[in-house]
């Protein structure tokens, strides 16, 4: 992609200064060369051509020189010509001049823009030649910049001027990472201050976040408040079929930022280069340990006067190679989290600023509802409840939209077109009935927020509980009240059409049970007999690597990993179970609800489900 270079920058002024000095001078040169081919003529006196003939037959005149109809006369004293005349179209002879006059005609060509050209070509095409040449070297020496291969150019696009800026005060939240960032925007700012107290630069930052949570926006902000260009490239951009490619757009990406410093280069995804090396299936020596080993030998480079820092994003910094990761390379580490319920809130008024709403929507509350999304599933939202309201022809945003939005991106699209038979839709309702019970009676687990029948997304229906507030913690009890819960809908269809008439409804219920289950067991030391003891695989390498590595515990261990998984399950579903035989009737009236209105929010199900048990056999603790 073509870089558009800022014209702030001295040296880039300089080299323009230049080219239009240059470019004046060959113009002025060619203009007097005309001059001088065409002046000769110009102030020669003009006589009549009767007296020329009759002063040549004289011998009064030395020379007529003819050129078309123009003649040009020197007379008997003189060396070059003075006098000018015009004769008619035929020959000067015809004209009256003897055939023996005692003159001398020469004739010369007849185009005179040609032997104008002619001159100018002879005398100046050299010279534009030799200054060409300078100019060729002079800017090669500028740097290796034009390589005569374009696939091994950078295809980082430079933010500069002519771009919208952005500042910190355009993303909300990321307070500590604004922070944290602040001081970087200082270094760019007031490099000297530094320097006079013998701090070294640093020399890269790495953002490690969700994606989604601002890292190029904050990056983007680095320069803007620093009021510096920005560089931005993708990791992924760096790597391609030829090998050697990625190494050179490095170079010439670290080359382009060296001009034009104070400046931010900013590598998104700098995980797809920057893996651990030595864990390729070609040997050492893959494109992708150029690439890296090509950056830092650049980052290495910098001497203590540039200023250029290197942002880098990643969410994945466990798998990065520790090459990256050390003093004066990649030190320097800015952790960004998913928003809070407070910054969430934040967020969806920057993207609802522009945006028509009327009184019924309530930020606050949609903030609430969204735990663990990131900045950009909410700025999402925003757009598809205007892109709703549009479509109902509406000139305000209303809640309604919004809640449709939110539901969208959260779990997919209403998918109302799909035809469901009868029994399809008792078995769905009764599945979806049956997590909804459970997950209600069990103490532990967070309320239902709203139930449907209507297929979204992957699924035939929804189930969705929402926590009231935020969490950063999830204890045993939650977790085994997570797996109860999901494990009710495939227990419902058990109580209701027999062991063997359970269906594929329940598939990605039972992947999701068995995921956190083996989770609590391996990542977390919740197993029963394998307490406070993790079994985490690294799985940063490729795939490779997967194959030949060792599991760092014994064949026992991991039979007993996999018998801990198995008690967890079976322990879920006999209290799914037990909950829902005890609350049978309600079963039975909450998936009629459903059968009727297909979609039931929160204080519905809580009307319907009171009066609902909890068995002493489902309780975990008192
Ligand atoms: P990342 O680089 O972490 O994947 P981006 O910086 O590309 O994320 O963010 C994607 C979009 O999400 C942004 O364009 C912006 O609209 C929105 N966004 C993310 N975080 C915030 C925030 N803190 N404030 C405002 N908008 C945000």
């Amino acid at each position: 992609m073509a870089v558009k270079m800022p014209n702030k920058n001295g040296k880039n002024k300089i080299s323009q200064f230049m080219r239009l000095g240059l470019f004046w001078a060959i113009v002025v040169l060619i203009g007097l060369a005309v001059y001088a081919s065409t002046a000769q003529h110009a102030n020669l006196k003009e006589v009549a051509l009767s007296d020329v003939v009759s002063r040549a037959n004289k011998g009064d005149i030395k020379l007529i020189q003819v050129q078309g109809n123009d003649l040009t006369v020197t007379v008997k004293d003189q060396d070059k010509p003075t006098e000018k005349s015009i004769k008619e179209n035929s020959s000067i002879y015809e004209q009256g001049l003897k055939k023996d006059a005692p003159v001398e005609v020469k004739v010369v060509p007849q185009s005179r823009t040609g032997e104008v050209m002619w001159n100018v070509a002879i005398t100046f095409v050299p010279v534009i030649l030799i200054i060409g040449f300078f100019v060729f070297m002079m800017r090669q020496s500028q740097g290796q910049n034009n390589q005569a291969m374009g696939f091994g150019k950078s295809k980082a696009r430079l933010y500069g001027e002519d771009k919208k800026k952005v500042n910190f005060d355009d993303i909300a939240g990321n307070d500590n990472a604004k922070q944290d960032l602040q001081e970087v925007v200082d270094f760019l700012k007031n490099p000297k201050k530094y320097r006079e107290l013998g701090a070294k630069i640093p020399r890269g930052v790495l953002l490690v976040g969700h994606p989604g949570t601002g890292k190029t926006m904050l990056a983007r902000a680095v320069a803007g408040e620093a009021g510096v260009p920005f560089f931005s490239i993708s990791g992924s951009e760096f790597v391609e079929m030829f090998v050697g490619v990625g190494a050179s757009r490095v170079r010439d990406l670290f080359t382009k930022a060296k001009k034009n410093a104070p400046c931010i280069i900013f590598i998104d995804e700098i995980d797809a280069v920057g893996r651990k090396r030595g864990s390729g299936m070609g040997g050492g020596h893959d494109e992708r340990e150029q690439t890296l080993n090509q950056i830092l030998v650049e980052m290495d480079g910098f001497d203590g006067d540039t200023n250029v820092i290197v942002l880098a994003a990643t969410n994945r910094a466990d798998v990065l190679d520790p090459a990256l990761l050390r003093p004066g390379r990649f030190d320097r580490r800015v952790n960004i989290m998913l928003p809070e319920r407070k910054d969430r809130e934040a967020i969806l008024k920057v993207h609802f600023k522009n945006k028509p709403t009327d009184d019924t929507v309530n930020l606050d509350a949609l903030a609430a509802k969204t735990a663990g999304s990131s900045g950009a599933d909410l700025a999402n939202i925003a757009n598809e409840s205007a892109i709703i309201a549009a479509r109902r022809n509406k000139k305000k945003i209303t809640n309604e939209e919004l809640t449709e939005a939110f539901e969208r991106v959260a779990i997919g699209p209403e998918r109302k077109a799909k035809v469901m038979s009868d029994k399809e839709k008792e078995l769905t309702a009764y599945h979806e009935a049956g997590h909804a019970i459970v997950g209600h009676v069990l103490p532990d687990s967070d309320p239902v927020h709203k139930v449907t029948i209507i297929p979204r997304g992957g699924t035939g229906g929804v189930t969705w509980f929402l926590p009231p507030e935020d969490k950063s913690y999830t204890n045993v009890y939650e977790f085994k009240d997570i797996l109860a819960r999901a494990m009710g809908g495939r227990v419902a269809e058990q109580i209701l059409y027999g062991d063997d008439g359970i269906t594929t409804g329940a598939g990605s219920d039972l992947r999701n049970a068995t995921q956190i289950a083996r989770d609590m067991v391996i990542e977390q030391g919740m197993g029963k007999a394998l307490r406070d003891q993790v079994f985490h695989e690294d799985n940063g390498g490729l795939m490779f690597d997967k194959m030949t590595r060792e599991r760092p515990y014994s064949d026992e261990t991991a039979k007993q990993i996999d018998q801990e998984v198995a008690a967890l399950i079976n322990e879920a579903k006999a209290r799914a179970m037990t909950v829902l035989k005890a609350n049978r009737s309600h079963l039975d009236k909450l998936a009629a609800a459903l059968l009727k209105d297909e979609t039931l929010e929160e204080e519905a199900v809580v009307d319907i489900l009171k009066g609902t048990k909890l068995p002493k056999e489902a309780k975990l603790h008192a």
